[in-house]
């Protein structure tokens, strides 16, 4: 065998094509990507797998420029949410209206009011900014503002119950994905649980017996993720408020989404509105600012006033607190549910959540020939009705009425799973990865999300699925 010379790192960082590189990366990237080549090629060497034409500069700063691109593409990725839940936890719940982002932005760049009264001149408080939009759109005397509503959750049972009982119904010792479960955030919060009634029933007589000087709270949970149906009982709010005010107690309750509007108005499925919670006398009322509010990660506490203070003095507040850009996307979000008449056209999800399923179903029709046409003749692709869901624990049996592409492999039963698999891959793998979902021996695209037709279309062709 031929011996090989490898170029030299001094020669390749003067060779005429590295220089483009050497312009975009800077020479410590490049320097360290050559590194990393070299050291490749001499194993290469030594395992005798090297011909003359694969250490010519040329090829060399060809491959240490696709590494350079690798390693500054961001990890953080813009995808196609084509799964058919449209708050996906995963894939980042809500997406902000312009107004949220114009806001966003403004904070970022500039200096700002964040804890500053430009009024007097005094230092303010960051919960100000968003106090006068919480009070008019939910009622509530007063407001804080943490990370998320898991992070409200812990907050208030450590402000208002640490040493004493909080008294929860036994149907709603809930748990919500990952490691949140209201057993667990109670323990760590200092409040003992005491539960009452039964998975399917508790009745107001259960409280009432509970109830002793040990005690501190009453809490309720919105069972988000599940629904207990058939024979079951549940104390209304506004009797469980009365119960508790009776004995001192106050009522907290964790709505989860907590929707500021009635979405029936929109023809979606009736969630509870934080308003209404208040109205029916819940002294604190829990929820994110991520799901159906639709905006920005927050958890927002409202409530009364001496309550809000209390928790407000708690030092766990201030490491649970968010930052600039959060409440400027916040306040934007909420100023947009002034106006509840243009709510659909402006606030993405709730946009995307009530398109109509006619809509979908055209988009499908229209798409299904360009994915069909690049799938070839293994696959035969249908634009279909389909069945979605509002995701992040909202109404998790209601189904959104909606349209789907759905590919089916035209292949022995045998070979099904894997070729779905590797379309998935494929979907994965284009330049803005696709996820859908396998369901019923098919891939299935949901079309409700996809706002970016063209995007979609153009970056078909590069969809390479493995045989
Ligand atoms: C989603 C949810 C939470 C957690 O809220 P995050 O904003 O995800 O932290 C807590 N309680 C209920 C009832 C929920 O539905």
């Amino acid at each position: 065998m031929m011996s090989l010379r490898l170029p030299s790192i001094d020669g390749l960082l003067r060779h005429p094509a590295c220089a483009p590189l050497l312009e975009r990366h800077g020479r410590e990237s490049l320097l360290a990507s050559l590194r990393w080549l070299l050291d490749e090629l001499r194993a290469s060497v030594v395992n005798g797998h090297l011909s003359a034409i694969e250490i010519s500069p040329e090829v060399l700063a060809g491959r240490v420029g696709e590494r350079l691109a690798q390693l500054q593409r961001s990890n953080v990725r813009r995808v196609f949410n084509l799964t058919g839940t449209v708050l996906h936890t995963n894939l980042g719940r809500a997406l902000l209206p312009d107004e949220a982002i114009d806001a966003v932005q403004m904070a970022a760049r500039y200096p700002l009011n964040l804890e500053f009264d430009l009024a007097s001149g005094k230092r303010g408080d960051r919960d100000d900014l968003i106090e006068g939009l919480i009070r008019e759109l939910t009622g509530a005397e007063a407001v804080t503002v943490v990370n998320n509503n898991a992070a409200a959750v812990l907050l208030t049972l450590n402000s208002l119950g640490a040493r004493k009982e909080g008294i929860i119904s036994r149907g709603e010792l809930i748990e919500i994905g990952g490691a949140f479960r209201i057993p667990d955030i109670m323990a760590r919060a200092g409040v003992r649980l005491h539960e009452v009634g039964t998975t399917n029933r508790t009745h107001a007589r259960d409280y009432e017996a509970a109830i002793s000087p040990r005690s501190g709270l009453i809490m309720r949970v919105h069972a988000s993720n599940y629904s207990i149906e058939g024979f079951t009982a549940r104390v209304p709010t506004a009797e469980l408020a009365e119960l508790a005010h009776r004995h001192g107690l106050p009522l907290l309750e964790d709505l989860g989404s907590g929707s500021l509007l009635d979405l029936t108005r929109w023809g979606l499925p009736a969630e509870p509105t934080v308003r209404q919670a208040l109205l029916d006398g819940a002294d604190i009322v829990t929820f994110s600012g991520d799901k159906l509010l639709g905006g920005p990660q927050a958890g927002l506490i409202v409530g009364r006033k001496e309550l809000i203070a209390k928790i407000k003095k708690n030092p766990l507040k201030r490491a649970l607190r968010v930052d600039k850009l959060t409440l400027a996307a916040l306040e934007a979000v909420l100023g947009l549910y002034r106006d509840p008449d243009r709510l659909a056209e402006r606030l993405p999800s709730l946009r995307l959540l009530t398109r109509p399923q006619a809509d979908i179903f055209a988009q499908a029709s229209r798409l299904q020939p360009a994915l069909a046409d690049v799938l070839g003749e293994t696959w035969t692709v249908s634009a279909v009705h389909a069945l979605g869901m509002i995701g992040s624990g909202s109404q998790p049996v209601a189904r959104l009425p909606s349209a789907a592409l759905c590919c089916r492999p035209q292949v022995s039963k045998r070979l099904r799973g894997r070729c779905l698999l590797n379309l998935e891959a494929a979907l994965r793998a284009l330049p803005i990865p696709v996820l859908g979902r396998i369901d019923d021996d098919a891939l299935w695209l949901d079309l409700r999300q996809l706002d970016d037709e063209s995007a979609w279309l153009a970056q078909l062709p590069h969809l390479q699925v493995a045989p």
